[in-house]
Formats: structure tokens, C-alpha cells, sequence
């Protein structure tokens, strides 16, 4: 028995357990309970700070400095930690990061969790990307794991690609479903949501549970260094259940666990469920029953909490079990009661996600305000369109004028720093029935050779001409002009799409936009002689990703 001092001059009475037989544990231990009686039985473990993805919520765009690897726990040390948790009470332990599946030892790592199920952990869980799952799956699950969690933003390879600056797409798919055939019981998939770039997802997710046994779990975004965070950006989980709803009809509301951040519904019928994990909105910390360890070794207590204590350094300075629980203790007492609000977090510190490895904090609802939870108020969102502002920096604005006298300028970039962008436009020319049936039977090809492939290079050129063409644009170095042009029998059209890369201070629109208009352009042009009724119509940009305002996709691609 360890009698410790507190913060508040009182004494806490700590039943220090240190032995790992399953024998000797105690049935309650108060090292782990707070001073609001709040017991911490989860344990949430970073392993790493790598990852294979770049989540633009997540990762600072400009990546982030990673520990030099000696200052990491190694296996060993998250082992011994493991079990002195585990002696205390806890009974669930989730790995994470970074994405823990890029550890090389990850399989012994959760072998030697795993056995801690002989002195009380219940459960083993895994918060994945799924990159470098599937492979690995079998083992992992051989060795104990027994929960796992995908993160997984959209059904749209396209958009994934976009979200997470990463291709692999089918490889999640595919760990999702290697998952569902091992019979992992509680395969859940945490879906970020973010408004204006998946949040039309909801819909393809909620038909997704159809046949699936899943849970898909809807994620307010939250703010953390380097992600960018803005309110405009956030869908209040009550937006997404009536958007939802209004398509599938009620939803049927399911049991949630005491301790639970998620609140459960399914479609009635459906095999796989929908939560909403209302981290931002509607939560409160008074059931809080996380603590947090991470890759560095800090015990943290809080997510949205920058204090931190370092276990490594103590385990490294050779410091007993009794002393590393003391100090544990310690830093369980000194949990607040609740965290600041949602806007006074969004201007902190704190660590960014890939470094605390987590999702889910409750929020008291009564730090936020109460125009937040309305939507109307957060319609306007982050799709520019550039009207004129003085003031307000978040306002639209017409970027390529001068704002008080209205007059053309170039806009300076000479401090930026270049980051990779892309951007994406489509448009299409029709044709009347007569012209693009001969269109389609080759006939025109005869007269000017092969009409789409003359249109594809046409589009190329005009890509790299862009800034020749339209006055106040950069010239660039495009890294990538891809112009694609096919025939759409049903619409008698010819549609183009052309996506144009470049490593830039500048985005592409413009190029990508030109590319297209010029395609179709060449495609009127050698079809003239057959027919003047063309139209060339819906000329726009559908995605876009870089630069200072991340990525956009249209809400109105099919
Ligand atoms: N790499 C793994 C993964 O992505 O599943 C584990 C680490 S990741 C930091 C853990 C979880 O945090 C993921 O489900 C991710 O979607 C979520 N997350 C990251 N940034 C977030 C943010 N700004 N708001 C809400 N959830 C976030
Ligand atoms: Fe990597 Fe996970 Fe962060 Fe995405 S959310 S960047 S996968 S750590």
C-alpha cells in the first residue's frame, strides 16, 4: 500500500499492485480513479508516430518531425507498462499511432498483449488505416487481437486518394472484408466527416451496412496543430441522422455501452450499424475512462490535455514498478474535470493527431455555442467562390484584385512554400443526332484523322499554354496533363475530363480547366463541317487538392 500526496494537500490511499500474477491483482484499485470518481480502465497505446497515409485532417500538410527512433518506447518498455496497467485495472487496451501496422514487430507486440489476457485484460483492439493489414490479419487475430477499427473516409477511390494524399483504396476495402471472413466480432470502420469533402459519403456508408455486419462510425472532425480546423468544416452528427434519414427513413436507435462515445443506430433491416461519434457537438467528460500512452512514452490523460508525464524516462532511469505506479497515480488525480470548448481548442497547442493517436473526447455541450449546433449557420462552407471582403479573412474574396481599389494585380508568391496539387475539370460537347452518329461511325475521322486523340493532345498543349492565355496566371512546371475524351451515347456527347498535377506555390484549376476547354473546343472544330448546333456546355472544376485550402471536391460529381 502506497499512501501519495495530491495537488489538493489531501491523501489518496493507492493499492499499488506491481506483481504480475493474476492472483494478486486487486479487485478495485483506486490508482486509476480520479478525484471525480471517474475509473480508467482503457488504455489507449501509440506505438509509432510513422504512417503510410497523409490525412489531411490528421497530418500537418508539411508533415510532421519525427522522434528520433531511440526516444520511442520500444517493445519491451510498452510490454511492461502494458502489464502494470493491466495490474491496475485496466481490461482494454487499443493500440494505435501513427498506423501501428507499420511497426516491424507489431505481430510480437500483440502476442506479448495478447498473454496479458491471463491477468485480466479483456480486450485487444487495433485503430488501423488498413494500408498494410490484410496480410498481417490472420496473425494478429492468432495472437489475440480481438477488436479492430478502420479508418476509412470514403467509398470513392477518387476521393480517398484526395483525402489521404495516399493511393490504396481495394487494400482497406480489402482488410475491411478479410476482417468480416476471420469473424472479428466488432469490425468498425471511423469515418472522419468533413463538409464540402465526404460528407456526402454518409449516404454510400449507410448503404454499405446493407450486407455488411460493420459499424460505421460517423467522426465530427476535431481540431488538432496543423490540421487546419475551421467550424465551416464540421457536420454536428444531428445533420447527418436527418440527412440520412430523410433518404433511408428512421433510423432505429440501438443500446449504447455506459462508458460508450458512440451513439448507435442501424437502418432498420440492415446487417451492419451506424454510429456517430459526437466528439465536438454533444459530449460531455464525466464518464471519460481513457488514459493515453504515447509513442514517446507520456502518459497522457486528457486528449485535448497537454499535460504529459514521461513514463520512458522513468522506466530508463530504473525506477521500481511501485515509483512508475506512483507517479501514474499521480497523473490520474490531476485530470480536470472537463476540457475547455471547442473554440478555445482550436486555438491551442496541442499535439497533432498523429502524435496522440486517437479519436473520441466528450465535451460538455455546454461549452459550445449554441449557434454552432444549428446547421443553417454553418452553411456557408469552405467551396470558394472569391467575392470581394475587406475585413473578414475567412470571407470569400476576389483574390486577383486589389482590395481597395478594385484594380487587376498578380497575386505574390514569391513566400510560399510549394506543396503537390491537383485539380480536376470536366465538361462535354453535344452533338445533334446526325453529327455524333457520325462522330461515332468514324466518318469525321476520315476527314481530320482520329477526332478524340487530335482533341486529347490539343488539351495537353493548352494545359502547358495556360499561363500564356489567361493574364494573371503563374507559369508552372506541370508534373502531370492527363486528358481523357470519350463518347457518351446517351447524352449524343463527347466528354472530357482532364487532371493536371504539378509540385507548385499555385494551383492548376486553370490548366485543368483550359485542358478541357480546349479538347472540346478541337472538337467542335472538326466536326463544324458536319454541323454548327453544338453546344459546348458544363465546364468545371470537380476536385482539387493542396495548397493552403486542402482539398475540394464538387458536391455535384455523380
Ligand atoms: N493510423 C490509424 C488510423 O488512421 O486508423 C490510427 C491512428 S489515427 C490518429 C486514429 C483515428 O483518429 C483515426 O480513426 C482517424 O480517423 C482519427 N482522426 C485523426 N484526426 C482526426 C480529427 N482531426 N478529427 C477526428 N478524428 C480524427
Ligand atoms: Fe495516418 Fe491514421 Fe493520421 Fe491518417 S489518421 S494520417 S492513417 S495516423
Amino acid at each position: 500500500m502506497l499512501l501519495i500526496n495530491t495537488d489538493h494537500n489531501s491523501f489518496y490511499t493507492i493499492y499499488a499492485n506491481t506483481s504480475t500474477e493474476p492472483s494478486t491483482r486487486p479487485t478495485t484499485s483506486n490508482v486509476l480513479t480520479d478525484t471525480y470518481q471517474r475509473h480508467h480502465d482503457y488504455l489507449r497505446i501509440s506505438i509509432t508516430e510513422r504512417c503510410n497515409l497523409r490525412c489531411t485532417y490528421c497530418m500537418p500538410e508539411e508533415g510532421i518531425q519525427l522522434s528520433p527512433s531511440d526516444n520511442l518506447l520500444k517493445k519491451e518498455e510498452i510490454l511492461h507498462l502494458a502489464k502494470l496497467f493491466v495490474n491496475q485495472g485496466v481490461t482494454k487496451i487499443r493500440l494505435t499511432g501513427g498506423e501501428p501496422t507499420v511497426r516491424p514487430d507489431i505481430i510480437e507486440l500483440v502476442q506479448g498483449l495478447g498473454a496479458l489476457k491471463q491477468h485480466g485484460l479483456k480486450s485487444l483492439a487495433m485503430t488501423s488505416n488498413g494500408i498494410a493489414l490484410k496480410r498481417k490479419l490472420p496473425a494478429l487475430v492468432e495472437a489475440g487481437l480481438d477488436t479492430l477499427n478502420v479508418s476509412l473516409d470514403t467509398l470513392d477511390p477518387h476521393l480517398f486518394e484526395i483525402m489521404t494524399r495516399r493511393r490504396g483504396f481495394d487494400k482497406v476495402v480489402g482488410a475491411i472484408d478479410e476482417a468480416v471472413k476471420l469473424g472479428m466480432p466488432h469490425v468498425k470502420i471511423n469515418t472522419v466527416v468533413m463538409r464540402g469533402i465526404n460528407d456526402q459519403e454518409v449516404m454510400n456508408f449507410a448503404a454499405y451496412t446493407k450486407d455488411r455486419p460493420v459499424n460505421v462510425r460517423f467522426i465530427e472532425y476535431m481540431p488538432f496543430d496543423g490540421n487546419k480546423w475551421n467550424q465551416n468544416k464540421l457536420v454536428p452528427f444531428k445533420e447527418l441522422i436527418n440527412r440520412i434519414e430523410s433518404m433511408y427513413g428512421k433510423l432505429d436507435k440501438l443500446n449504447d455501452g455506459a462508458n460508450d462515445t458512440t451513439k448507435h443506430f442501424q437502418v432498420p433491416g440492415y446487417k451492419g450499424k451506424l454510429g456517430f461519434i459526437t466528439s465536438m457537438t454533444d459530449h460531455f467528460c464525466g464518464t471519460c475512462n481513457r488514459l493515453r500512452i504515447t509513442a514517446d512514452g507520456n502518459i497522457k490523460v486528457c486528449l485535448f490535455g497537454n499535460t504529459e508525464v514521461s513514463l520512458r524516462d522513468l522506466i530508463r532511469q530504473g525506477k521500481t514498478d511501485e515509483e512508475l505506479v506512483e507517479v501514474i497515480s499521480s497523473a490520474v488525480k490531476k485530470k480536470k474535470k472537463q476540457h475547455a470548448g471547442m473554440f478555445e481548442l482550436a486555438s491551442r497547442k496541442n499535439r497533432p493527431m498523429i502524435l496522440i493517436g486517437v479519436v473520441k473526447q466528450r465535451y460538455s455541450s455546454r461549452t459550445i455555442p449554441a449557434y454552432l449546433l444549428s446547421a443553417p449557420a454553418m452553411q456557408w462552407t469552405h467551396q470558394r467562390a472569391y467575392y470581394s471582403s475587406k475585413t473578414d479573412p475567412e470571407e470569400p474574396r476576389l483574390t486577383h484584385t486589389d482590395p481597395h481599389t478594385g484594380e487587376a494585380r498578380m497575386v505574390s508568391v514569391t513566400d510560399k512554400t510549394p506543396t503537390k496539387r491537383e485539380a480536376k475539370a470536366v465538361g462535354r460537347i453535344v452533338l445533334p443526332n446526325q453529327a455524333y452518329k457520325l462522330l461515332r461511325d468514324n466518318q469525321v475521322h476520315s476527314m481530320k484523322g482520329n477526332v478524340l486523340t487530335v482533341a486529347q493532345i490539343a488539351g495537353i498543349q493548352a494545359a502547358k499554354a495556360t499561363s500564356n492565355l489567361i493574364p494573371l496566371c503563374h507559369p508552372l512546371l506541370l508534373g502531370l496533363i492527363d486528358v481523357r475524351l470519350w463518347l457518351d451515347d446517351e447524352k449524343r456527347s463527347v466528354e472530357c475530363e482532364s487532371v493536371v498535377q504539378t509540385s507548385g506555390k499555385t494551383g492548376v484549376e486553370m490548366e485543368a480547366l483550359t485542358a478541357t476547354s480546349v479538347a472540346l473546343l478541337t472538337v467542335y472544330d472538326m466536326c463544324k463541317a458536319a454541323t454548327k448546333e453544338m453546344v459546348i456546355q458544363d465546364i468545371r472544376v470537380v476536385s482539387k487538392t493542396g495548397g493552403k485550402s486542402g482539398p475540394w471536391k464538387s458536391d455535384n460529381v455523380k
